[in-house]
């Protein structure tokens, strides 16, 4: 990974930038791929980049990420000065208490904050053996004020505005392993802005199309929108994938660090095209690139938008593996990054109209 790669990882995972929050991620993106494509956007947000060399009568590929993460939104203030707040996604909720976070405002400032969690100090014996994930609604964050009023004027508090976890990025050289918040799905933007970028000079049998999504945590409306803007022929989706090497058994691990991209057949929001799904894993083995074919039971993702709009393009999903997603601290590993990088684009080289026909 070249330091570009890895300054702009850092520089996207900690962009603060929860579902319907998604201007940080665009403004590092925009940053990051400057004059190598024309770049349009829309009033959601989503970020739409088309090669110089677009020609506008090729089958068009689509490149989907999703800019947004997990994240909060301040609901209220209660009297205490601590803010009650609404998920903005599906968090593990276990993780929270404790948690570092960072809140937007009046000024468009991000001040900082933390999840409050009761030291053991103050609590009952009942309390201390309370097991479970508190509700979201019960939690509070505490940005250091002493009353509603004054968090509200001195630190400039207001309903509506988001929060999201504090969490610097971590780079292990030695190792190759990356630390950090919102690799899903950041590690994809930062795959799909390089994979731009490499392919901007090469002459293609497709139109490749990249798009931002926004608001795909909160159930892909993103991509409905660039869906039915781009309308592709044919779809690839980076993702940041929960990886499951720490839990289970090991004859039902399928998305392992360091292992390569991961592919899946189905989630609970789609089934992926077979054949494209078939080709990306033969491609892969041919040119030695790894890679894990997955059938998930759980998750969701913009590939089960793209095949359900228009004509229903093919998609699959190259999932980047990336431990305790959904939770403020996530590890990946820059390898798989690479790989996933090199399978796009051996698939974008690859792919033409009779190809996309015969899926
Ligand atoms: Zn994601």
């Amino acid at each position: 990974m070249t330091e570009r790669e890895l300054y702009l990882i850092r520089a996207l995972s900690e962009a603060n930038a929860p579902s319907g929050f998604e201007d940080e991620t665009v403004r590092v993106a925009r940053a990051a791929i400057g004059d190598v494509c024309d770049v349009e956007e829309d009033h959601l947000r989503n970020l739409y980049l088309y090669r110089r060399k677009h020609t506008g009568d090729k089958p068009v590929l689509m490149l989907d990420a999703h800019s947004d993460e997990v994240g909060f939104m301040v609901h209220s203030i209660r009297p205490s000065g601590t803010l009650r707040v609404v998920p903005l996604g599906g968090w593990n909720r276990s993780t929270l208490p404790g948690t570092r976070v960072m809140i937007r405002n009046r000024e468009g400032r991000w001040i900082p904050g933390v999840i409050a969690a009761k030291p053991p100090h103050f609590m009952s014996a009942a309390e201390k053996e309370r097991t479970g994930a508190p509700e979201i609604r019960d939690l509070s964050i505490d940005v250091g004020a002493a009353s509603a009023a004054e968090a509200a004027e001195v630190f400039g508090i207001r309903i509506g505005e988001p929060v999201v976890p504090d969490t610097p990025f971590r780079y292990d050289g030695e190792r190759g392993l990356l630390f950090g918040k919102a690799f899903d799905c950041r590690i994809g933007v930062a795959a799909l802005l390089e994979v731009m970028r490499r392919i901007a000079d090469e002459d293609l049998s497709v139109d490749v199309v990249g798009a931002l999504s926004v608001q795909e945590e909160v159930g892909e409306r993103g991509c409905k929108v660039t869906t039915n803007r781009i309308r592709p022929d044919a779809a690839l989706v980076f993702e940041g994938c929960p990886a499951d090497d720490t839990f289970g058994e090991p004859y039902a691990m399928q998305t392992r660090l360091k292992n390569g991209p991961m592919i899946r057949f189905m989630d609970t929001s789609v089934i992926c095209n077979p054949r494209f799904v078939r080709y990306a894993l033969d491609l892969a083995k041919q040119q030695r690139i790894p890679v894990q074919a997955a059938v998930r039971e759980g998750g969701g993702n913009d590939a089960a938008i793209i095949q359900s709009q228009l004509l229903g393009a093919p998609a699959i999903v190259l999932g980047v593996p990336v431990r305790y997603i959904h939770t403020p601290a996530c590890i990946a590993a820059a390898a798989d990054y690479e790989a996933t990088v090199s399978l796009a684009l051996a698939l974008i080289r690859a792919l033409n109209r009779s190809v996309i026909a015969s899926f």
